[in-house]
């Protein structure tokens, strides 16, 4: 197989502390990284780089893994531009704006789905994001939430059933129903389609009791939990969530100490989506709080047409560094590291050997830059399975 060294890395990210620095990020200065296939098979020193068949040469730039957006919504149709404008003019944000959503995507085609779940992800494949989550939540009835999971599947591994995202509008009168739904013939369709499944524990949407009975049932057909917890208020969520080894407790924004703890102490990975926080002008979660506690934190983009519609982890990182009191290193970490451990995986996230090769060139010397210099496209080349694909 052919191989390729990427040399003269003014700084590389490897996030493997037992390389470089020291650090949790491993940066080692001035160095090289070798592809065989679609994987890494070498990574040190520039001067100590193998012998391989081509060399590319960084000229002095940082490399980072790819970032892993670990909770996006991306099956929808449609937009909801004026509601976002109306909530800057001053309205609330409140859970029930998914239903315009919900129309929306009932009535689109497959195709038009599937072209819009391209379009966002060629979109996030230029910010450098190489592997990422998506949810159904728009669909609602057995057939376009399975519909949903299946589009999905067609452009990633990583498919989580959220038919819990609110009350579908068909079953105002009667939540019980839509739950006895959502956890009988809803998950039977869904469940060959998705490896997740999720839950809104929120006001509004699910309580403790009903995303319980939500998350067991999924457990019960082989989906691993994930949990939209805490985001507008303090709730059950976290603590289920832990209670239930889930791999991720999502939002995370309204935290009791109790829930705090849990996340330190638990294997539930807390995830933070600035971008939700940023388009509804809400309070920012605590990253630093959940990071002292020990709490292993990951950042996401929350992609979706309502609440956070960005797929950019550098817009992410520079949030979370300029307003939820993480530094450049943890909040690089929790881009990539961060996000592999909230899917449970640990072939990505990484630059080390036996890594999947997902690798961002940016075009700057230091991976500091990204919170640095907010909003400039950093982002030079984009390698994802040894392919460069920007
Ligand atoms: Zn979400």
């Amino acid at each position: 197989m052919t191989t390729t060294a990427l040399t003269h890395i003014a700084s590389l990210v490897t996030n493997d502390p037992s390389l470089g620095n020291g650090t949790p990020l491993g940066l080692i200065q001035d160095a090289a990284v070798v592809i065989e296939g679609d994987r890494i098979v070498w990574t040190g020193e520039s001067s100590k780089a193998p012998a391989t068949d081509n060399v590319l040469d960084a000229a002095g730039r940082a490399v980072i893994p790819g970032f892993v957006d670990s909770h996006s919504h991306l099956v929808f149709a449609g937009d909801r531009t004026q509601e976002f404008n109306a909530r800057m003019s001053g309205q609330p944000y409140r859970a029930g704006g998914i239903r315009t959503t919900v129309a929306a995507t009932r009535a689109a085609t497959d195709e038009e789905l599937s072209a819009n779940v391209a379009r966002y992800l060629a979109e996030a494949l230029r910010q450098g994001t190489t592997t990422f989550e998506t949810k159904s939540g728009y669909g609602l009835t057995v057939e376009d939430e399975a519909r949903a999971l299946r589009i999905a599947g067609r452009h990633t591994d990583e498919v989580t059933y959220l038919g819990a995202h609110i009350v579908s509008p068909d079953y105002a009168d009667d939540p019980a129903g839509y739950v006895d739904l959502v956890t009988g013939p809803m998950l039977e369709a869904c469940a060959p389609h998705a490896r997740w499944i999720d839950v809104f524990c929120e006001q509004g949407a699910f309580d403790g009791d009903q995303a319980r009975a939500i998350l067991t049932a999924g457990l019960a057909e082989g989906l691993h939990p994930r949990v939209h917890a805490n985001q507008l208020s303090y709730g059950p969520g976290v603590q289920l969530a832990v209670e239930l080894d889930a791999a991720s407790a999502d939002h995370c924004t309204h935290l009791t100490d109790a829930d705090v703890d849990a996340l330190g102490q638990g294997n539930t990975v807390a995830t933070l989506l600035p971008g939700a926080e940023f388009s509804t002008r809400a309070t920012w979660p605590d990253a630093r709080r959940l990071l002292d506690a020990g709490a292993t934190v990951a950042l996401s983009t929350d992609c979706n047409p309502g609440s956070s519609f960005t797929s950019s982890m550098p817009f992410c990182v520079a949030l979370a560094v300029r307003d939820m009191g993480m530094t450049p290193d943890e909040a690089i970490w929790s881009a990539t590291a961060g996000g592999a451990a909230a899917l449970r995986r640990t072939d990505i996230g990484r630059i080390t050997p036996g890594a999947r090769a997902d690798l961002v060139l940016l075009d700057a010397p230091s991976h500091v830059h990204l919170a640095y210099r907010p909003g400039v496209p950093l982002v030079s080349a984009v390698w994802r399975s040894g392919q460069r694909v920007v």
